[in-house]
Parts: C-alpha cells; structure tokens; sequence
C-alpha cells in the first residue's frame, strides 16, 4: 500500500541522515537519488543515476524517475513508479521476475562498462541503508565519485 501519492523534489548536496517522507531527493554531485520509502515503513531507498540504472526527468517543477523503484530487499517489497512526482502504485513482482531483472541488469552493466568489472558494479535495485553499516553506501558513493 501507498502512503505518500507525492514526491516533492528537493536538490541537495548530500543526502541527509534522515530523509522527511514525501520528498524526492536529488544529489546531482553523487548521481543519486533518496527518498523515503512511499509504504510509509520508514526505510531509505537510494537509487544511482547511472547509464544503466535510473535517470531523472526533471521539468523545472516535478520529477519523474524511471524504472521503476522495485523495493525487493525490503519486507514492504514495495514496487511504484515516480511520474511527475506523483507516485503510482506497481503490481508486486514474483521471485523469478525480480531474478529476471537481476539477470538483465547485470548484462546490461556487462555490455556497458565490459564484462570485466561486473563484480563491481552496482545492481538496479536501490540501495537500503543497513542501520549499522554504512559501509556499503559508503563504498558504492566512493565507486561513483571515482
Ligand atoms: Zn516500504
């Protein structure tokens, strides 16, 4: 279930430690985007802007994000899309269209950046900030800023 309809966008320097329901932010500096989960369950969800993974669309007043943001780490498995900051409810995926995905994601990597450094590479599903280790936001950011 959908809690929060709107995503209001917010450009930021860094994501902050805590991010408010309802906004959608962008940090241009580190190509990703946060925001909290629209379930209303509190988790953080970061998506990379990346050639393979998310892009924005932003028209000087709302956002839109695509694909869509497909939470399968999370217990809510939340699945929705952002079109111009409205939020809109997906259907939930079965396990073998979330391993799907993950096989297509990790082909498209290959072909992008080469085969070579798949293993490095982030996967198309957002980031959930572990409470106790932020180790691994941490290193996906510092993979980013190179
Ligand atoms: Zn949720």
């Amino acid at each position: 279930m959908i809690r929060y309809h709107r995503l209001e966008p917010r450009f930021v320097q860094h994501l902050p430690d805590q991010l408010m329901p309802g906004i959608l932010y962008v940090s241009m500096e580190y190509g990703t985007v946060g925001h909290s989960c629209c379930c209303g369950c509190g988790e953080e969800v970061v998506t990379p802007l990346t050639p393979t993974d998310w892009r924005i669309t932003y028209d000087g007043e709302t956002m839109s994000l695509s694909p869509s943001v497909g939470s399968w780490s999370l217990p809510c498995r939340s699945h929705y899309f952002i079109d111009r900051s409205r939020v809109i409810e997906a259907g939930q995926w079965t396990d073998e269209q979330v391993a799907a995905e993950r096989r297509r994601d990790h082909l498209a990597k290959q072909h992008h950046y080469g085969a070579d450094c798949g293993q490095m590479l982030p996967t198309l599903e957002p980031e959930v900030k572990q409470p106790d280790t932020p180790g691994r936001l941490t290193r996906l950011w510092r993979w980013f800023s190179g």
